[in-house]
This record gives C-alpha cells, structure tokens and sequence, in this order.
C-alpha cells in the first residue's frame, strides 16, 4: 500500500536522487570527492539566492534557528537597535534571539494573516533610527508572504541592514538577494530547498560581512562565530581541506544534488510552478467553501496553504486527511491555533499531488461530517491549472 503524501510545512518528500545521497557510504569530510561537492554546493547556493560571487555562503550543521541563531550572533552587537517586522511565530523567535544577543527589539506587528507594508515600515523607520531590520519572507505560522524586495529597499534607504528569515520560501518564492539587496538571506534544509533537516544555510552581503569585521565585541556564541566557520566556507570553495566542526556530510551530499535539481529546472520555472500550483491549492480550498488565514491572496504565500476548519469541524479531520491520503499540519500561532490547518505545497511538488491533497481533503471533510459535492476542490484546482 502506498504511504500519505507528507505535505506538511517541512520537512516534505524529497527526490529520489536527494534521498540516494543519504544512503551512500559517508566519505571522509576531507576526500577530495566530497571537497568538490562541498565547494559545488557553496557556488549553487550563492546562485539559487541569486547573489553575486562578493557574497558569502555558509552551510552549517543544524536547522533553520541555527541559521537565524547564526545571522544575529554575528550582527547584532549589545545596544543595537533592530526593527523585527512581526508577520507571525517565526518573527517573534527572531526578536527573542536578538534580545539574546543584547540587541534593543522594536516589533512592528502586524495582526495574524495580515502583512507589512513597505509604506508602514517607513512610518516605523522614520520614528527612530535602526541598525538592524528583520523580515520573515513567508510566516509559517500565518501563510503570509512579505514583499521583501519593497521592505528591503526602504530599510537600506533609512541606512538599515536587513535578515530575512527565508526558511519557508528559499528555493521556491521569488527572491533575488543582490538586487533587492538583502544582506542576509537565511534558510534551512527541510522545506522547498529539499533536503531532509539538518542543514542552516546563509549568504551574507558585504555589507553584512564588514559590519561583522567591524564588532567591538566578540560574538557570543561559540558555535555560530563566523570567526570558526568564514575559513571553513573559503577553504572548500577553494577546493581544499580544512576543518573546524564536523561538516553534515550526507546531507551536504544531498544538498549539493537538489540545488542542482532546482539550477535545472530554472529559478523562474520554479517560482512560476510554486505560484500555479499554490493558486490551484487555494481555488480548491475556496471551492470547498473555507475561508483561509491570510486575509488577502495578494499576500498569501505559495509555498503553503491555510486553510480554516469551516463550522463544526476541528483539528480531527486531520486524522480523516492522513487515512485519505496526505498527512497535513495543525495551526500554529498561539492566537488562532485550534482555527485553522496547513498544507505544505513546496519543493519538489506536482500537479499530482496538489490533486492528491484536495481529494484527501475533499474525503477528509466528508468523514468530518462537512457535506461537499464530491470532485468540487477537484475541478476548481483542474480549472486553475488549464
Ligand atoms: N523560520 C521559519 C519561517 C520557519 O518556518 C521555521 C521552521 N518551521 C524556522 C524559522 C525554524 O526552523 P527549524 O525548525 O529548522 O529550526
């Protein structure tokens, strides 16, 4: 019997090729083989961010909060002050690192499913002067999608340096670090990069890069210190061995096979897939009658849907979605938690298994005790993708 679908916001089903490079025997970190490999992933990264070759790649073992763990040890210094645009879970983990830090955190929130503008981050940025703005590029927790490229560009005019928490959109939102000129962009391996988890990838501007060289303190953790790891990233770029930790050699493997995947494919090609399929995703769960978290489709993110339980159904239909076909995920943010549900939709997704998910969901919804006209979320994501 075939196993669910897992479609939840990360970790999602990876390639068969991804999941070969797990399997192989694990090469010293030091053969050259895997020296090539290592330095290959750090070149395709830089591309799939669309960075230039002034920008710094690092890959580093441990998840997406390694990653934002990583951005802010090394940029933030006690006292200085950061914006957090608050879309969201995800953004209020970032404040809470920077206060770690010893970083001053204004949040500039905004209600769950609603966004940021680039016109309020202006209001915000002329109230006070900032080092520091932090943007998550696609709420988890909220489905919402920022417009990094518009917030990007009134942070650095007001003389900002911006992170953007890109964990749930790398690899398959548009993004395009150089031109918008973001100077961290941070991820993790386990959602549309299609990697299983473990990885924390970043690239850093330079501008990023010289506010790091410039700290009158030390940075304060152990781990994330750039100090350790900047030798490490140039030495295997250079294609030679060097060693401070243990690099996560299979999964680096993996890593090094699915940008290759997604260089192939084309970075547009793959935001145009993300935007059809997540559009054929949201014209089902509209069809089925559900209203969705994000309170606007202009804003909605394509890596994930979030749909809310219509009357009288609740967080048990997920166990109906599973037996039908597609293992989903609960809410998350903490206000509206038990409202509502998320399909995951990134990475290496097809019209497939948009199809399998809207029918498990259409199934699911039956058992619930929803009545829906059976093939309804079918033939509104089958319109869409005409
Ligand atoms: N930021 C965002 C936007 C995320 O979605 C996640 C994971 N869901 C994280 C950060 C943290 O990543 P991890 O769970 O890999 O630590």
């Amino acid at each position: 019997m075939s196993r669910p679908r897992l479609m939840i916001p990360g970790p999602i089903e990876f390639t068969d090729e991804v999941m070969a490079q797990m399997a192989r025997p694990t090469p010293s970190h030091v053969d050259p083989s895997f020296i090539e490999v290592f330095g290959q992933a750090l070149e395709d990264l830089r591309k799939v961010f669309l960075a230039g070759p002034d920008y710094q790649p690092f890959i580093l073992a441990g998840s997406g909060t390694l990653a934002m763990d990583s951005a802010v040890a090394n940029l933030v210094e006690p006292d200085d002050r950061v914006l957090v645009v608050d879309t969201g879970y995800f953004s209020q983990r970032m404040a809470d690192i920077v206060r770690r830090y010893g970083g001053e955190v204004t949040l500039l929130s905004a209600p769950p499913g609603e966004t940021i503008t680039p016109d309020q981050l202006r209001d915000a940025l002329a109230q006070a002067d900032y080092d520091l703005v932090t943007i998550t590029h696609v709420d988890t927790s909220t489905g919402v999608l920022t417009d990094v490229r518009g917030m990007t560009a009134v942070a650095k005019g007001a003389g900002a340096l911006v992170i953007v928490d890109g964990v749930c959109a790398a690899g398959a939102e548009e993004l395009r670090q150089e031109d918008w000129g973001v100077d961290v962009y941070l991820t993790a391996s386990q959602k549309a990069i299609g990697v299983p988890p473990g990885l924390a990838l970043l690239v850093a501007s330079p501008g990023a890069m010289a506010k790091w060289l410039g700290r009158a303190t030390p940075v304060g953790s152990y781990y994330s210190d750039w100090n350790h790891w900047l030798p490490i990233m140039e030495a295997y770029e250079a294609r030679k061995a060097s060693y401070f930790g243990t690099p996560a050699v299979n999964l680096i493997m993996a890593l090094g096979v699915s940008l290759r995947q997604i260089l192939d494919e084309g970075l547009e090609n793959v935001f145009v897939r993300h935007k059809r399929l997540s559009d054929a995703v949201k014209a089902g769960i509209a069809a089925l009658g559900l209203s969705q978290v994000p309170t606007d489709h202009a804003h909605a993110a394509h890596t994930l849907t979030c749909p809310r339980y219509p009357e009288g159904v609740d967080a048990r239909l997920l166990k109906f979605v599973r037996e039908e076909g597609a293992i989903l995920a609960g809410g998350l943010h903490p206000a509206i938690k038990t409202e509502y549900f998320r399909i995951g939709h990134m990475g290496a997704v097809s019209r497939s298994d948009v199809l399998t998910v809207l029918g498990a969901v259409e199934a699911g919804l039956r058992r619930a005790g929803y009545a829906v006209e059976p093939g309804i979320a079918l033939a509104a994501a089958q319109a869409e993708l005409a």
